[in-house]
């Protein structure tokens, strides 16, 4: 009897043992940067691409780098649809304006984009409208206004990839317009700060802003930045070229290694929450 009752005892105590073990690894001190999911904001599946990496493949190589959600465009826009149709549960689709490779610098100056468009945002769901190009007065065009129209009416988010002046004008169009900034438009911390200041409605993907973090070190003034602005700012590959789809592991290895760097929290927002919060959650989609 006396050995029935010390067993029950030990068991008691390995039992809590093993509870504290399991609660403790369930807290923020267990988040992992080198395995933690990632919100991609910025990924291209374009035409270039389709026959090497068909859409099968493509989901596969984003999950094996431990990308669950992303934000995906394309040239034209079937690629998008083929990845959505793939991994609905992974894909945000976002529509392009453009249709064809080489129209990065002129589709604003082409007014059958806005037919296009609309066509497309009847007939399926995304959840925003980019990625497009634009530098500083052009985003007072006509055709650039009416895309900020139509994201208004839709809903949805712009993805642009613009210098800041062009952001600022946007915004002058629609005060409430909802934007991610690709690249964060490839300018300085200070520049990035002040934009991010005055507009709650702006979000940044870090896509090829390799120059920020390099050796384990933040340029000056932007671990600073990304920590005051922490709900700002997205993780982002960006596919522009076939190549790239070559490179996910190395470019992750950079992003997760930049995680490491930041406090665990700001880290989780930027691999995971910021997207999920701002983006999936008003997707209208079939998920
Ligand atoms: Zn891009």
């Amino acid at each position: 009897m006396l050995t029935f009752i010390y067993m029950i005892f030990r068991y008691d105590k390995l039992m809590m043992v093993l509870l504290v073990l399991v609660s403790s690894s369930g807290q923020a001190g267990a988040f992992d940067p080198e395995t933690t999911p990632i919100f991609d904001a910025h990924i291209h599946y374009s035409m270039d691409v389709w026959d090497a990496i068909p859409a099968a493949d493509a989901i596969r190589r984003l999950e094996a780098v431990g990308i669950k959600r992303a934000m995906v465009s394309s040239t034209s826009d079937e690629g998008t649809l083929r990845l959505f149709r793939s991994s609905p549960g992974l894909v945000l689709p976002v529509l392009r304006p453009y249709r064809k490779f080489g129209t990065t610098r002129s589709w604003m100056h082409d007014e059958t984009v806005i037919p296009y468009l609309e066509k497309r945002l009847s007939k399926y769901r995304y959840v925003a409208i980019g990625e497009f190009h634009l530098q500083g007065e052009e985003a007072d065009l006509p055709v650039v206004r009416a895309v900020v129209q139509l994201a208004k009416k839709y809903g949805l988010m712009l993805h642009v990839h613009s210098d800041a002046d062009a952001i600022e004008l946007i915004i002058s169009q629609d005060p409430d317009a909802k934007i991610v900034w690709a690249h964060a438009g490839f300018e300085e911390g200070h520049v990035v700060s002040d934009l991010l200041d005055n507009h709650d409605k702006l979000w940044a993907d870090l896509s090829f802003r390799r120059e920020i973090f390099v050796n384990g070190r933040f340029l000056h003034g932007w671990r600073e930045l990304l920590i005051r602005h922490s709900d700002r700012f997205m993780l982002a590959i960006d596919t522009y070229i076939p190549q790239r789809w070559l490179k996910l592991n190395e470019v992750m290895g950079w992003q997760r290694s930049l995680l490491k760097h930041l406090p665990v929290e700001v880290a989780k927002r930027i691999a995971w929450e910021n997207g999920e919060n701002v983006v999936t959650r008003h997707f209208k989609g079939i998920r």
